[in-house]
């Protein structure tokens, strides 16, 4: 496998699969059996959950109530989707532990780094809910800070689009996929990776960052043991090469 230690950040309306809202039994089932597989074969794995399927911050400023307490709601989200996972999880005999970063001592461990580091090595699935714990933060960010100080080899961002295009392939069906690129060309080209917080840490960190499609199923194994899947984003972007034009997929 490629990686020692990873950081999936999965999103949170990945999880409501062809639903309206919330939960779609068979992607978490999904999500978890791909989690086992490549644990099984040695990875530590963490994971960081969205809210989006369940509640963003700024749906609450849009409904004329307070932002603030708006992003506390998205945070409890993505907790709701963390015990989610981490149940589907233990139904397969998968080892986990959830890590949170609001304290709510009845279902989750608070946040502690060593604790975090300790369980991987032991082989536990990791799972951080609750975002960062502040709000005007998303949950991209935990998962780039969360990678860092545990030390992740990468973040791996799992999306329904199989990479970083130079458009949205969704909207502009010209678009091309890049194989490989740098932060830098990320800046330039204007390109949306992640928001601009998670990403300059992954830069200032100099923390590699894998954007692939996560629902296609086997692709997260497939990528660990070196299927050249998705988009590297890193240091040195290799000339930031676009792949031999390839029409945009999805699953
Ligand atoms: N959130 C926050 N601080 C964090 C992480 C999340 O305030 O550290 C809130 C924020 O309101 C966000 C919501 O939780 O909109 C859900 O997370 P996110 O939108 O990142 O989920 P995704 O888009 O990945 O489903």
């Amino acid at each position: 496998m490629t990686y020692k230690r990873i950081l999936l950040k999965l999103s949170g309306e990945a999880l409501m699969g062809t639903q309206q809202y919330g939960i779609d039994a068979e992607r978490l089932m999904q999500y978890a059996t791909e989690i086992k597989t490549v644990a099984s074969k040695g990875v530590e794995v963490a994971v960081v959950i969205g809210g989006g399927n369940i509640f963003r911050g700024v749906q609450a400023a849009a409904f004329g109530l307070d932002r603030v307490q708006g992003d506390y709601m998205g945070m409890l989200a993505t907790v709701i989707n963390s015990m989610a996972l981490q149940s589907a999880l233990e139904k397969i005999d998968v080892s986990t532990r959830l890590l949170s970063g609001l304290t709510i001592q009845q279902v989750c461990e608070p946040y502690i780094r060593r604790r975090a580091v300790r369980h991987l090595e032991k082989g536990r699935v990791v799972i951080f809910g609750a975002g960062i714990g502040s709000p005007y933060f998303t949950t991209d960010s935990a998962a780039s800070l969360r990678a860092i100080e545990i030390e992740a080899d990468v973040v791996l961002k799992g999306t329904r689009v199989d990479g970083i295009y130079t458009a949205d392939p969704e909207k502009d069906p010209s678009a091309t996929k890049f194989e490989e690129i740098s932060f830098d060309a990320v800046i330039e080209k204007n390109l949306n990776v992640m928001d601009m917080t998670a990403f300059t840490l992954c830069k200032e960190n100099n923390l590699p960052i894998i954007v692939f499609d996560m629902n296609t199923e086997g692709n997260l194994e497939r990528l660990l043991a070196g299927e050249p899947l998705g988009t590297l984003v890193n240091s040195s972007g290799k000339s930031d090469r676009a792949a031999t034009v390839q029409p945009a997929t999805r699953a």
